[in-house]
């Protein structure tokens, strides 16, 4: 008989209600990129916290959308649906007492889920008047069946040990599936690349829009001394000019922060080369999709 604990996570919401943050504060390390606009997680990511006897598995699901126009949507789809079928319990994000039709679109979804549903109201910190909870959790219970509601801040890490609390209670016995150590099962490959697409979201706000790809060209890692070269993949040339900057200067910010952000994740010296290349279509080409790694679940 084992007396270890180990079990399967699932975050989802809809867009941009706080689930990458969330997954960072709970493993305490930055392995999902958020950022203010929706649409910037687009593949599960598991982030693995091992505490004494219990190992928690979290998968960060891209948010669930309900137009499902281009082929990047609708792998997005997929991949938010299939992470809650085969876990042992589902966190369900929403932000504050702001429900829309998308958040109606994931009730859905988790009405067949068999996994007990934690309700988790996200940024607290940001309510002026608490007051205004209370109905909205009564509106709440009377959509979906959930086993506790849970108030938190992932920003501000309010009330996370309560829901680690509520998670490691619901989790099965069973051996440990990762090293103690080893806080995803993400290669560093895949990190990379998503820091970068990261600091360009941050960079270019509304300028450009969520037509972006980055390729890692070559990832040599020499212990103290990670070189790392990569291609930044965009629509249209109008949106090459954009992210280059006047004289580089933008790619130039993307890039070094980029390489701050990987120097504390691989914890060595960074050495980043970005480029910049137009390939039209790329975000509703299926195919172009799977050689960008896109992969489907199964
Ligand atoms: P996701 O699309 O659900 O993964 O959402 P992200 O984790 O990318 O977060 C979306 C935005 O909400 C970011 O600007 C976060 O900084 C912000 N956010 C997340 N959690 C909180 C929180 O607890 N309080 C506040 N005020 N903002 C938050
Ligand atoms: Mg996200």
């Amino acid at each position: 008989m084992t007396d270890t604990y180990c079990g399967y996570i699932a975050i989802v919401g809809r867009p941009n209600v706080g689930k990458s943050t969330l997954l960072n504060h709970l493993i305490a390390q930055k392995i999902s990129i958020t950022s203010r606009k929706p649409q910037t997680t687009r593949q599960n990511v598991t982030g693995v916290k091992t505490e004494g006897p219990v190992q928690m598995i979290f998968v960060d699901t891209p948010g669930m959308h309900r137009k499902q126009t281009k082929a990047i949507n609708r792998y997005m789809n997929r991949m938010a649906t299939s992470a809650t079928a085969d876990v042992d319990v589902i966190i369900f994000v929403v932000d504050r007492t702001q429900w829309t039709s998308d958040d109606d679109n994931v009730v859905e979804k988790l009405q067949q889920a068999k996994a007990p549903i934690l309700l988790v109201i996200n940024k607290v910190d940001a309510i002026e008047d608490k007051e205004q909870l209370i109905p909205h959790v009564v509106m709440l219970q009377q959509k979906l069946q959930v086993a506790e509601i849970i108030p938190i801040s992932a920003l501000r890490s309010h009330n996370l040990d309560r829901l680690e609390q509520e998670i490691v209670r619901r989790l099965p016995q069973g051996i440990h599936l990762f090293p103690e150590d080893q806080i995803t099962d993400k290669s560093s490959r895949f990190l990379a690349a998503e820091l970068i697409r990261e600091k360009i979201t941050r960079q270019l706000g509304a300028e450009l829009p969520y037509q972006i790809a980055v390729e890692i060209d070559q990832f040599i890692d020499e212990g103290t001394l990670v070189t790392i070269a990569a291609t930044i993949l965009v629509e249209r040339d109008g949106q090459k000019r954009i992210l280059i900057g006047e004289g580089g200067s933008r790619l130039k910010t993307i890039g070094s922060a980029a390489r701050v952000d990987m120097e504390t994740l691989f914890d060595a010296k960074v050495m980043l080369k970005l480029w910049v290349k137009v390939k039209a279509g790329w975000s509703d080409d299926e195919r172009a999709l799977r050689s960008l790694g896109y992969q489907d679940p199964s």
